[in-house]
């Protein structure tokens, strides 16, 4: 087997138990020269003084050069692995998932399989819908869709590697199904009693922002009787919680006309008054301080745009556009008025984004409460030994 010896003191990350291996903390590669070359490649990883720390996959191309599998001495990379692992994943989801039939099944480092992705859409005679983001789970793949057909009882698996961090690995971008029934059409998810149509082929991701579940809950206990803006509404998740909260308006804005149509078509999916619901296809920076100079204002107010800093290097730029969004969001909100807002930059921490919105909030001079502090649901789970897992984070804030 292929065997990365560590260079001294570099052992140290790895003895927490964070799974990832850079090539500044690799002394040398033993092994056959085919092996070196083998994308996935299950790798010994060794200390310095010759100490087992991991059985890792080794990715030639990434600057993650190998992911652990595991700390384990006694623990081989093979497929009963492969299946306790989703057997885990799976358990935990039931125990502690509900109101739902849109699951994060696999989150990546927090079930054991580092650059894996898998949604859950639509129970059984649904969708299993998986991005393979690594080089280590890439060569797994097959015994992966077996072992998750198995597990579930979803025959259906579709395939969205086409989000460009497979380019880091070296691996080419690809979509399509990789067992059982294409998805024709779209697929009708219900999350608290709301109903969602997915396009699992060409949505964003794998075709709904599963993470937000519990915030969509949140703003659906608080809408009764609120004008509602939702800016970065995708396919209107937050908007249709908000309908079903008995909301008075909800005004949607995303710059996806596609995204913009489902949103619409979930309104009658669902029966609720069409004419509550206004949805704009404009940009949110451009519209908000048109609304502002309208002199319009809000109850409640849903900022969830996407990710602003993609790297450390764009943060700066980052924090500038979350100030700016949350400081006409705070102006545009009534007194008494809820704003719901988020970042999911992973280059951002829950601390940092605090700061950049008491900016904000400071500008607008607006003294907010903060009534929660918000992250993905427990799909998503933070684990203590990996904390770039913890990407979404959220502040539900009170204008007094
Ligand atoms: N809140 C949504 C997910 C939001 S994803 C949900 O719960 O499902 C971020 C969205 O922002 C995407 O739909 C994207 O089309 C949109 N977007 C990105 N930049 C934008 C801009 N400048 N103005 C309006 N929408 C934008």
């Amino acid at each position: 087997m292929l065997t990365i010896t560590l260079k001294p003191g570099k052992e140290k990350s790895l003895l927490r138990r964070h799974p990832w291996i850079f090539p500044t903390a690799i002394d040398r590669i033993e092994g056959k020269p085919e092996e070196k070359n083998k994308p996935g490649a299950t790798v010994l990883v060794r200390a310095a003084d010759g100490r087992f720390l991991a059985r890792a996959a080794y990715s030639p191309k990434s600057q993650i050069r190998a992911r652990a599998w595991s700390f384990d001495e006694n623990e081989p990379v093979d497929h009963a692995l492969i299946k306790r692992r989703v057997k885990h994943a799976l358990a935990y989801r039931m125990a502690a998932v509900r109101d739902t039939d849109a699951i994060r099944l696999i989150f990546g480092e927090a079930d054991g399989f580092p650059g894996l992705v898998v949604d859950w859409y639509a129970g059984r005679d649904g969708y299993l819908v998986c991005q393979f983001q690594s080089a280590g789970v890439e060569a797994w793949k097959t015994a992966i869709v077996q072992a998750l057909i198995a597990e579930t009882g979803c025959p259906n698996v579709y395939e969205r590697s086409d989000a460009s961090v497979r380019e880091r690995e070296g691996l080419p971008l690809v979509t399509g199904p990789l067992a059982g029934r294409e998805p024709d059409g779209e697929t009708v998810v219900t999350e608290n009693g709301v109903r969602y149509a997915v396009d699992i082929k060409t949505g964003h991701k794998t075709g709904f922002y599963i993470d937000q579940r519990d915030n969509r809950r949140l703003v659906m206990e608080q809408a009764a009787g609120r004008d509602v803006l939702n800016c970065f509404c995708y396919t209107g998740g937050f908007s249709l919680a908000a309908l079903k909260g008995g909301a008075q308006s909800v005004v949607s804005i995303d710059s996806s006309g596609e995204a913009l149509a489902i949103g619409e078509r979930n309104v009658a999916l669902n029966g609720f008054d069409a004419t509550k619901a206004a949805w704009w296809d404009a940009d949110v920076f451009k519209t908000l301080r048109a609304l502002r100079e309208q002199g319009k204002s809000f109850d409640l107010i849903v900022l969830d745009p996407p990710k602003f800093a993609a790297a450390p290097d764009q943060v700066e730029r980052a924090a500038r556009a979350y100030k700016d969004i949350n400081l006409i969001g705070l102006q545009l909100l009534r007194a008494g008025g809820l704003l719901f807002t988020y970042s999911c930059s992973g280059a951002i921490s829950a601390d940092l984004f605090q700061k950049i919105v008491a900016g904000a909030a400071n500008d607008a001079r607006v003294d907010a409460r903060i009534l929660r502090r918000l992250s993905a649901g427990a799909d998503h789970p933070m684990t203590t030994s990996f904390p770039e897992g913890e990407y979404l984070k959220g502040l539900m804030l009170h204008k007094p």
